[in-house]
């Protein structure tokens, strides 16, 4: 055993993912699965393509790479670089984009590499992130379809992102009626209508998902089990796949309020703190290197977070279900963003169970 350590459990893994394609597909929904949280970690993957999912999606062309041979399908989430247009297409077989001089540079790799490459046009909705103003996407379609490289497979939106906007009924079938426009405009298929992420999820939860929006990009939804609008829990999907493990270097009863003159701490932020008198402290062998450490969860509510810094973390255990001691682990359910950190960090060691 090395501490800290990731353990993704497999069969609530494999759940969630099959509760999001059985619910997609009932509604003639196609998902990409996105892997970015998870940095395409192989095994989990795997997991993944076991559980009856054959596309991917991520926001790095090295992700991309390293799950070649999963799946039938994989798409680049981030806008490409221009500067990446070869690796774009040498690992993505769609991409999102919001350029046309990126799309452009698109078809010339996809011509020089002699591989096929659909585009996705984003449109921007409302939240502000990536995307052509919808005035500007006929006019775009159409110079797309002059291009010898790429094909156009189809338009979407994003949401949740910058802005924080959720996704509506109204906004995703605008963008329904947007696709349609574009198919009778050129008579062309037009496959994908990609109606957000997560944050969509709860639009199919209550039936409200409008005709015509045929695809989703999924990543947090299967991870931590919720849509992310509302963050409400989806069907009986588990919301502890993940479990992040630390142990105790340090235990010991102090008083609650530094003395002394009070500057700032690690991160240069000037703490302010409540007096509880003297509590148990534990120092956790895990900082901010590691994980996002102030929204992890303890398994055990009644342990407090009380800071972190690079490498330690310090809660107050005085009202613990179970008496610790040095050496002992303690576990917690990371959220995205501790997960997101904890599989990026090389410090963290990552287990399948
Ligand atoms: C990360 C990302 C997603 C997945 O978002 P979740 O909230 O994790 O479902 C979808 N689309 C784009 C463009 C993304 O960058």
């Amino acid at each position: 055993m090395s501490y800290p350590e990731l353990l993704i459990d497999r069969a609530k893994l494999k759940h969630n993912v099959q509760t999001l394609l059985s619910m997609t597909d009932k509604a003639g929904i196609q998902v990409h699965f996105v892997t970015k949280c998870l940095c395409a970690w192989r095994p989990a993957v795997e997991v993944m393509e076991e559980a009856g999912v054959q596309y991917f999606a991520d926001s790095r062309t090295d992700n991309l790479q390293s799950i070649q041979d999963l799946g039938l399908s994989r798409m680049l989430v981030r806008i490409p670089m221009i500067s990446q247009a070869m690796d774009t297409v040498r690992y993505a077989d769609l991409s999102l984009n919001s350029d046309m001089e990126v799309i452009e540079a698109l078809s010339d790799a996809a011509l020089a590499l002699e591989k096929e490459h659909g585009v996705i046009l984003m449109v921007e909705m409302g939240d502000l992130r990536e995307g052509f103003m919808p005035e500007e996407i006929i006019e775009t379609a159409s110079r797309v379809l002059n291009l010898r490289g790429v094909w156009l497979a189809g338009i979407g939106a994003n949401f949740n992102c910058y802005g924080g906007v959720i996704p509506e009924s109204r906004q995703l079938a605008e963008l329904a009626e947007l696709a349609e426009t574009i198919r009778k405009r050129f008579g062309i298929p037009l496959p994908i209508v990609s109606g957000g992420n997560s944050g969509s999820l709860y639009l199919l939860k209550e039936d409200k998902m409008p005709q015509g929006i045929t695809h989703l990009r999924l990543g947090e939804g299967y991870l931590i089990g919720i849509e992310t609008s509302f963050r409400r829990p989806i069907g009986d999907m588990f919301t502890d796949v993940f479990t992040l493990r630390a142990e105790i270097v340090e235990l010991k009863r102090k008083p609650s309020v530094p003395h002394g003159l009070i500057g700032p701490n690690s991160f240069n932020e000037v703490p302010v703190f409540e007096d509880f008198g003297n509590i148990w402290r534990a120092i956790l062998a895990i900082g901010e290197q590691d994980t996002r450490c102030d929204t992890l969860a303890p398994k055990d509510d009644n342990i407090r977070f009380l800071g972190a810094s690079s490498d330690h973390m310090l809660l107050d255990v005085t009202h613990a279900l179970r008496d610790f001691k040095v050496g002992d682990i303690l576990e917690f359910t990371p959220d995205y963003a501790a997960l997101l950190r904890a599989m990026t960090s090389p410090y963290v060691k990552k287990r399948l169970v």
